[in-house]
């Protein structure tokens, strides 16, 4: 048996959702004539409350198509010290945006509005202009934990009065939506575009969603080309996330499930020294070993992790884990000394 914590990202399709996927009616979408993209595309403003989105290939692009309309070169762009489009995405702010970045020290990534408010460059031509923040919800390097929706108004309202714009890196919101009963409405409403990867937790093999406004879609989709993601039949992707959308967000509260079991018996292991609150699917926790010596022993039985930092492990849980695997990874962790 191998059970795969290293990402949600390794899910393969379902047969159903394969069986979407050939099914898919396609045409090109670079002429906007592909149907299962397009109706991918309004399934997902429409369930925001948003005027329009945008089929990307992954998170990174959406992310940085999101940044570069929002900005101008030279501009500064407030983040979070862990956040992924400052971390893992190749240093793209600087090359796609030729913008800046001023990273700030939340609390498991999460930062405030007075952070905010106090991370903004004041009006002098010495300083960059700053433009635009961007949050990550759920946070992967806080272990998966979630903003509260009253802090991200607070920041919201900070962008309003000093003319910000906010930015989502929701790789995994629908993660965040299911473990705090939340609705996608309330997120459409707090930010100028959001961005969602359909193949973490969902389940499909590639493609991320971009969600705003019209006008904002509309350069959105001109820097897509100029970045090399226009795609032509997308729609067989686009048909993953169609059927991502309609079957696997309520089936997320199974992994989070899963990832609570887990963590109850990472806090009982002796090579453990804490786990960051488990909220959603993600479980990131210290050990008072060589986290690679761990990680080797996990993999004798078959269980795949990563070690992040020089003392801490990460386990993702995802639909590709089940039940029995869980209690697989229960009993492996009991047995290590
Ligand atoms: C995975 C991830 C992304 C980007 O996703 P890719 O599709 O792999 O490019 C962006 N932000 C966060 C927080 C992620 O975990």
């Amino acid at each position: 048996m191998i059970v795969d914590l290293r990402s949600d990202t390794v899910t393969r399709p379902t047969p159903a959702m394969l069986d979407a996927m050939m099914q898919a009616s396609v045409g090109d979408d670079v002429f906007g004539e592909d149907p299962t993209v397009n109706k991918l595309e309004a399934m997902a403003a429409a369930l925001f409350g948003m005027e329009a989105a945008l089929y990307c290939p992954t998170g990174t692009m959406s992310n940085q198509i999101a940044i570069k309309v929002h900005t101008q070169p030279g501009d500064e762009v407030i983040c979070d010290r862990t956040a992924h489009v400052y971390q893992y995405e190749g240093g793209g702010i600087a090359f796609n945006a030729g913008a800046q970045v001023k990273l700030l020290d939340g609390a498991n990534g999460r930062i405030t509005a007075q952070q905010v408010a106090d991370g903004i460059n004041p009006d002098d031509v010495h300083k960059a202009h700053t433009s635009l923040v961007c949050l990550e919800n759920t946070v992967n390097r806080g272990g998966g934990s979630c903003y509260d929706l009253a802090a991200i108004r607070a920041i919201r309202q900070v962008c309003d009065e000093r003319d910000l714009k906010l930015h989502l890196d929701g790789a995994r919101l629908f993660n965040a939506l299911v473990a705090r009963g939340e609705s996608p409405r309330q997120y459409g409403a707090l930010f100028h575009s959001i961005s969602i990867c359909l193949n973490k937790g969902l389940g499909c093999p590639i493609g991320s969603i971009l969600i705003g406004p019209a006008a904002f879609i509309k350069r959105a989709r001109r820097i897509r080309k100029v970045f090399g993601g226009g795609m032509r039949q997308a729609g067989y992707m686009a048909a993953s996330g169609v059927y991502a959308l309609e079957h696997h967000v309520e089936r997320l509260a199974i992994d989070h499930g899963h990832a609570r079991t887990i963590a109850q018996a990472l806090e009982k292991a002796p090579f453990t020294a804490s786990v960051l609150p488990v909220e959603t699917n993600i479980i990131i926790f210290e050990v008072n070993r060589p986290p690679a010596d761990i990680v080797a022993l996990l993999k004798q039985q078959g269980i795949l992790a990563i070690a992040i930092s020089p003392t801490q492990i990460r386990f993702v849980l995802h639909l590709d884990v089940s039940k029995e695997m869980v209690e697989h990874v229960v009993k492996t962790i009991g047995l290590i000394g």
